[in-house]
């Protein structure tokens, strides 16, 4: 036992357990439609599917559960990278300390501006703000600095609506002070739960100490964070001992705070420069197991966020979306002030999907969803455990759909060529008129639509 996790009876398991016959696998997918949630003790057993076929059948199941929960929209974010300074030795990735082949670079407040300004003008509402641990003391004064400067920033098509933050692990009182900040999600990746493997990837600094990062979670929660996401960075150690793990840590908030992670970042190891790991990676995943493991978060917390970065390329995006991803980055760079300017040397790894934020809409609405810049829930204040009891009866749907709507007719008024305008009102018509059944809320998501079109900007429910 490492903390809260488990370690000798997820060892046990993988080395005993059977995949399950097709009796057993149908018997849990059919429990899975329940929207629900399954167990643990199931999740385990569809980590096991082996086949293709099986893989199959968990794909559709989770492809039914992400439409009949959130219905057919993908929210957009870009991140912000705001400093690649780090006192950290993660063997996997470039910003780590001892790296010589990158230059190191941390913006002012102005360049700050500068980046929202460029990310608002593509279209985005929504920012991931992302840091190494280079600034020892001074680094949540200048955090805090970072957000207030992007929510500050306005130009004539809008402003930054949302800041989640990936930085790393505090003290309660840290966290506290970062809420005061009014960040959406506080994100952190446990990267490896197997702690054998987390103290040979993670050599020295502050992050090198396995029980203070896997502790994070709950000081955030402690802080008054209601929102957490979680993380693990595929392609370290066994992705079925990782998946096991997370399923542990998920039920210790559960358990300990009455609500889970808002969200799960699902990274695979990228190339990142400097790093002999990162471009060959002790346990890689396929496609096909990747496939496997979206599938099976979105089939065992329906209610959680699962979110994809720019690290996969655009087919494997594209298939992502039908396994229940709901969230994805478009058009990101991953080096500080990576939107101003053209030479990237100095990334964090190399970026599997190049697109503009405006090809990856077009790739969405080709699919027909709706690409959602929604910010409505944390605004509202449907957060932490209130944003999973609307959620768990199937009542977001009533807000993701309009608020995804609203937010993509302000994009194809201010943003949109006229063969994407045209798209995206044919796909807005064909979600109104097949998937907002109740007339009263058609009526006033139309009458809502005119005034965007006449000027007026950010409605929400
Ligand atoms: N420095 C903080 C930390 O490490 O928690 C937060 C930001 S770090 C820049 C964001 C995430 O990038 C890490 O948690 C890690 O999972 C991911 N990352 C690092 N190197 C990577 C690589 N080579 N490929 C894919 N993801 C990587
Ligand atoms: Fe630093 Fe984060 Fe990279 Fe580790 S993953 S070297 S902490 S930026």
């Amino acid at each position: 036992m490492t903390g809260f996790i488990d370690n000798r009876k997820i060892e046990e398991y993988l080395k005993k357990a059977d995949p399950p016959d097709s009796k057993e696998l149908e018997d849990i997918l059919v429990h899975a439609r329940d929207l629900k949630g399954i167990s643990s003790e199931e999740a385990e057993r569809l980590l096991l599917v082996d086949t293709e076929e099986g893989i199959d059948k968990l794909a559709e199941t989770a492809n039914f559960i992400k439409e009949s929960i959130y219905g057919k929209r993908l929210v957009l974010f870009a991140p912000m990278y705001v400093s690649n300074m780090c006192n950290n030795e993660c063997l996997y990735c470039a910003f780590r300390k001892s790296n010589k082949l990158i230059s190191r670079n941390t913006l002012t407040l102005d360049q700050i501006a500068e980046e929202t300004e460029a990310l608002i003008d593509q279209g985005h509402k929504r920012v991931l703000l992302v840091s190494g641990e280079g600034m020892g003391k001074t680094a949540l004064d200048y955090t805090i600095d970072a957000i207030g400067t992007v929510y500050s920033v306005k130009r004539p098509k809008g402003n930054i609506r949302r800041i989640n933050v990936n930085i790393a692990a505090m003290e309660v009182g840290h966290y506290r002070k970062l809420r005061e900040a009014k960040i959406g999600t506080y994100q952190l990746f446990q990267e490896t739960y197997h702690e054998e493997t987390y103290r040979k990837m993670h050599k020295s600094g502050p992050k090198s100490n396995y029980e203070y990062h896997l502790g994070a979670m709950d000081r955030a929660m402690e802080g008054g964070i209601d929102d957490v996401g979680v993380g693990i960075l595929f392609g370290l150690t066994d992705y079925k001992y990782e998946i096991m793990a997370l399923l542990q840590h998920i039920k210790r908030l559960e358990d300990k705070f009455g609500v889970g992670p808002h969200t799960i970042s699902v990274p695979r190891l990228e190339p990142a420069t400097g790093s002999d790991i990162a471009s060959d990676p002790p346990f890689p995943v396929t496609d096909s197991d990747f496939r496997k493991i979206i599938a099976i978060l979105r089939i065992t917390v329906p209610y959680t966020g699962i979110i994809l970065s720019t690290r996969e390329n655009a087919e494997m995006r594209r298939e992502a979306l039908h396994l229940g991803v709901s969230q994805i980055s478009a058009g990101s760079k991953s080096d500080p002030g990576g939107y101003t300017k053209k030479d990237h040397t100095d990334a964090q790894f190399s970026l599997g999907d190049h697109r503009s934020l405006h090809e990856v809409i077009e790739d969405i609405v080709d699919l027909d969803h709706i690409p959602s810049f929604c910010t409505g829930c944390y605004r509202l204040g449907r957060v932490g455990k209130d944003f999973m009891d609307l959620a768990k009866p199937g009542l977001i749907k009533a807000h993701c759909y309009p608020n995804a709507i609203f937010t993509f007719t302000e994009y194809l008024e201010d943003f949109a060529d006229e063969k994407l305008k045209q798209k995206g009102y044919d796909l807005i018509e064909r979600t109104i008129n097949g998937n907002i059944t109740q007339l009263k809320l058609a009526e006033g998501v139309r009458k809502n639509i005119e005034e965007i079109k006449k000027g007026k900007r950010d409605i929400y429910y």
